[in-house]
């Protein structure tokens, strides 16, 4: 069983970031699986999601600047 990745994929469409968690077989190409991905973005339901994520401030502060 592949891990699961976390990829950050642009989509030029909406100029925003997505951020999607994947376990990807070897067999997929993952720039192609990435532009599909970005394709098919529901730029509405992002940018929902992201008006959401930035309401909710981060509680702790060691979690928050732990992102490297
Ligand atoms: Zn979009």
């Amino acid at each position: 069983m592949p891990a699961f990745k976390k990829y950050r994929i642009h989509v030029p469409k909406c100029n925003d970031h997505m951020i999607v968690f994947a376990a990807l077989p070897h067999t997929v190409d993952v720039d192609q699986w990435m532009k599909k991905k970005a394709d098919d973005c529901d730029c509405a339901a992002l940018a929902a999601e992201k008006a959401k994520a930035r309401e909710q401030k981060p509680i702790n502060p060691i979690k928050a600047s732990k992102k490297t």
